[in-house]
């Protein structure tokens, strides 16, 4: 880390009870995904009372995920300085694509419910969504500026895990289920 940072104060923490409510709210965000046919993830944008929910988004494709979206929305309407004082919740932890998003959005907080290994085992290498395994921590570490990661947080996660679950086992299709993991990457995108 730099000890340079361009906005040190992030003002105010979320408190325990705000992080399990935003939490739901982006997990019932994430089950309205599916029935629209998208992927179960979500991302709501806090404000700096960490009460006001700024802006949702739901996952859209496989370049337009809901976080990373949602950063570059957030970036195209409030000032650098406002979102380092935001926290961004999202039901599984962003992908390495979606936290440099944030990174470059400035916005200071991150709050997600489950980590991206426990996604990955719920999709192993799906066509649809041949999950990562590059850990948001990591990508923040190599950063200049403390955005604040917050998650997995274990009391969520066997819900959202649960969901999860339920919308990749209903999407992996016998023929996914008997080819090899090399054949199934073939079929991504
Ligand atoms: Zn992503």
């Amino acid at each position: 880390m730099n000890a340079a940072k361009p906005f040190p104060v992030q003002g105010l923490t979320p408190t325990p009870a705000q992080i399990r409510r935003h939490l739901l709210s982006v997990q019932a965000s994430a089950q309205r995904a599916t029935q629209m046919g998208r992927h179960p993830f979500a991302a709501l944008l806090v404000g700096p009372d960490q009460e006001t929910v700024l802006m949702e988004q739901c996952n859209i494709d496989t370049v337009n995920h809901a976080e990373s979206t949602l950063a570059r929305m957030a970036a195209c309407n409030y000032t650098p300085q406002f979102l380092w004082g935001c926290t961004l919740y999202a039901n599984v932890e962003p992908c390495c694509m979606c936290a440099g998003t944030v990174y470059w959005a400035n916005i200071g907080r991150i709050v997600f419910g489950m980590s991206e290994h426990r996604l990955l085992e719920c999709t192993g290498s799906h066509g649809e969504n041949p999950t990562m395994s590059v850990s948001s921590h990591y990508v923040f570490e190599h950063g200049q500026k403390a955005v604040e990661l917050i998650g997995p947080v274990v009391e969520m996660e066997a819900g959202l895990v649960a969901q999860q679950q339920a919308f990749w086992a209903r999407r992996l299709g016998p023929q996914d289920a008997a080819a090899p993991s090399s054949h199934r990457f073939m079929r991504s995108g």
